[in-house]
């Protein structure tokens, strides 16, 4: 019997939003895995987050109270420097050992982006990746990575679990069209966007006036 998969949903969380929970929380039940939100401290590949780590990690928190399956690991924000995932995999794979089923969970946009990350083949000898259906992204993938897709695919109630890593899963899940980016430009036009993310969340948001419309001058 092979250990209970850990799998990883790193981001920005910008704000945390209920397209990540949803996605996080289907993914643990498809694959029976203990799930991780992993924060990142300086993405290497795009713009710089609004809140700074701290107020990110705050609204995680509320995000995940009252529930025990999806977790928060903050281990990046604790590293200086840029968050490259190949470091963040070393570390876990050097904690939990060899033979433990790591997963990378990454929605189709992020996945397609992946030759574009550091030491980005590295990845499939420390972790399997799971696809998480995300609707609008396309699923046009460089001939670098449908190579890797042809040899490494593996269907999710297949036996990927004897191997701690390598694999390539695609996972059927509800598509929520939600992004942090579209909830800040909500706030930032100082509209509501309720029920796209959790009450806690929203509601500590509008206490600490993060992401306002900018004063009038
Ligand atoms: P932004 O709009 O600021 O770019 P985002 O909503 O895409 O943010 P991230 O924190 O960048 O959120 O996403 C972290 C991970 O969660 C990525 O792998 C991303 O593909 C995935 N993800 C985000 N939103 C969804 C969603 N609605 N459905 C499935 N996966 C998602």
């Amino acid at each position: 019997m092979s250990a209970r998969p850990l799998a990883l949903l790193g981001g920005t969380f910008d704000p945390v939003h209920n397209g990540h929970l949803r996605a996080a929380w289907e993914a643990a039940e498809q694959l029976d895995a203990e799930v991780c939100l992993l924060p990142a401290n300086v993405p290497p590949h795009r713009p710089q987050p609004v809140l700074d780590p701290a107020q990110r990690v705050e609204l995680l928190e509320l995000a995940l109270a009252g529930q025990q399956r999806l977790r928060l690991d903050t281990r990046e924000l604790r590293r200086a420097g840029p968050s490259y995932t190949v470091d963040t995999l070393r570390e876990l794979r050097a904690e939990v050992g060899d033979a433990r089923p790591l997963l990378l969970l990454l929605g189709v946009d992020a996945f397609a982006g992946l030759p574009s990350w550091n030491r980005w083949l590295h990845l499939f000898e420390l972790a399997h990746i799971a696809v998480l259906d995300r609707p609008g992204h396309s699923r046009d993938y460089a001939a670098a990575l449908r190579g890797q897709i042809a040899a490494r695919r593996c269907a999710a109630d297949a036996d990927w679990r004897s191997q701690g890593a390598g694999r390539v899963l695609f996972l059927d899940i509800l598509e929520l069209d939600i992004s942090a980016t579209a909830i800040r430009a909500q706030l930032a036009a100082g509209r509501e966007p309720r029920y796209l993310l959790p009450d806690a969340v929203l509601a500590q948001i509008r206490r600490r006036g993060w992401y306002a419309p900018a004063a009038a001058g």
